[in-house]
């Protein structure tokens, strides 16, 4: 009898948890649909794993430099020749298509005034020096031929897109499309023949030719507030950033905290806006830090909310050192967005190592941001781990980087989470500023027995955390003293 009862109560239970589970998805809905998305969103929606493009790249092709010709030189042997010297291009009478003086020839340096124009005016010129035929657009491949790395034939440029032209090797000897044929199941090989568009058979390489210079020195963006406008004394700053940085405390949370603990009236707006107004003048102090760094570094991409929208942080770390050493957001997960965030990495070396490698995760856009740095002559290793980030097993030389990796995201989302993402980039930017001073300079690390990853003399004695803030805000201050100065 008595086991009966209890079986009904059970049920009797159990139906009405699911009850209350409908009701709170009917109240999620209805907020939803009242209040926006937003507010109704839980708190730990994250894009897991969103799948990036995939692409395959193939290897680099060889890039044989064509050895330059001087036109001065062409012209004095010219004139030792037949006595006399060569005479620029006599503008035709009437001609209006006089070539620019921007224009020079690719292949000997010869100025405009030694140009033909071949085509009347439709950007096709012939170098009278040095009989060069060129176009601006072939500038480049004037000045280097791309061969293809498995038959050395000549690549073709198949394609021009706004930042990228694309080679291809159309040679039906190649090793690479001979191979690629052959390795064809019965079933692709039939397909093939009838749209041999949908498969990627041939040697292919991307040209990267955006308009970036890379390891160009940048100046730091100089705060456009001023500090002094904090009306908060130095130690509630201090303490403000600690609970809103350090213990990842949300704006709302710290402002209640302060007001209920220490009994200082500020809105959660107030803790926003000294947050910006922090990480303007600390994040040129953090980028231009003189790092100690190592020769192997791990980048990894995690998300954060813009508008929101889900943008990206290309994080690099010193895998050594644990130093944050790049920490880019972007709005896309792209080639452009890799090449910065290495870039950063590489305008922090002092001389690029010979052994430098980065290890990343699958994704195609850093092997073309390799070769986009190969094509400029600066030359890394990238070791790439299809699930660094995922449950996908990873060798065991690579697991202790994947913990790195799984350890600095698991820091960052727990001091992002609080934050319900960001209003506007300028908001996020400041907030991935402020975590990575703090994880570098603040942080104590337990693979580091405890210290923090760079030890700054000036911060070490001090007795707690709001100490240690105003002073990295005075370092900071002092460091874009010493620039404008
Ligand atoms: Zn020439
Ligand atoms: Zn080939």
């Amino acid at each position: 009898m008595l086991e009966k009862a209890v079986k009904v109560l059970n049920q009797i239970i159990f139906t009405l948890l699911l009850y209350i589970q409908i009701q709170h998805h009917i109240i999620v809905y209805l907020l939803g649909s009242l209040l926006g998305k937003h507010l109704a969103r839980n708190i730990n929606d994250e894009p897991v794993n969103k799948p990036y493009r995939k692409l395959q790249i193939d290897q680099m092709p060889i890039i044989e430099r064509i050895e330059k010709l001087d036109y001065k030189k062409l012209l004095l042997d010219y004139s030792l020749k037949y006595g006399k010297d060569l005479k620029p291009v006599k503008p035709r009478k009437g001609s209006k298509n006089r070539v620019p003086n921007t224009v020079n020839c690719p292949s000997c340096g010869a100025p405009h005034n030694y140009l033909y124009d071949n085509t009347g005016g439709r950007g096709q010129y012939k170098c009278k020096v040095c009989s060069a035929v060129f176009n601006l657009k072939n500038h480049f491949s004037k000045s280097a031929i791309l061969r293809c790395p498995h038959c050395l034939k000549v690549l073709e440029k198949i394609k021009e897109r706004k930042d990228f032209f694309i080679y291809k090797c159309k040679n039906d000897a190649c090793s690479f499309y001979q191979g690629n044929l052959s390795s064809m199941s019965k079933e692709d090989k039939k397909k093939f023949k009838e749209n041999p568009h949908e498969f990627k058979v041939r040697y292919i390489y991307r040209e990267f030719n955006f308009d970036f210079k890379p390891l160009s020195k940048k100046s730091p963006v100089l705060p456009k507030v001023d500090l002094a406008k904090i009306y908060s004394s130095p130690h509630t700053l201090g303490l403000i950033l600690t609970f809103y940085v350090n213990y990842g405390i949300s704006a709302r949370k710290t402002a209640c905290l302060m007001r209920d603990v220490f009994d200082v009236n500020i809105s959660h707006q107030t803790v926003l806006n000294y947050a910006d107004a922090v990480a303007s003048f600390v994040k040129p102090f953090t980028d231009n830090y003189q790092y100690d760094l190592s020769n192997s570094f791990c980048g990894d991409e995690t998300y954060i909310r813009v508008n929101g929208k889900w943008h990206y942080i290309f994080f690099f770390f010193d895998a050594i050192k644990k130093i944050i050493v790049a920490s880019r957001v972007s709005p896309n997960r792209d080639t452009i967005s890799a090449i910065k965030a290495l870039d950063d990495v590489l305008s922090k070396l002092p001389k690029i190592p010979d052994d430098l490698s980065f290890v990343v995760d699958g994704n195609p856009i850093y092997i073309l941001a390799q070769h986009y740095f190969a094509q400029h002559g600066i030359n890394f290793d990238i070791n790439q781990v299809i699930g660094l980030t995922n449950e996908d097993p990873v060798s065991k030389e690579l697991r202790p980087l994947k913990q790195i990796i799984e350890r600095l995201n698991r820091t960052f989302k727990g001091n992002y989470r609080s934050t319900h993402g960001f209003q506007s980039d300028d908001g996020s930017v400041a907030f991935v500023a402020l975590f990575t001073a703090y994880f570098n300079f603040l942080r104590p690390h337990s693979a580091l027995e405890k210290r923090v990853p760079v030890v700054v003399p000036e911060l070490t004695h001090l007795p707690h955390m709001p100490a240690r803030w105003c002073k990295l805000i005075e370092l900071s201050q002092d460091y874009l003293q010493q620039l404008s100065a």
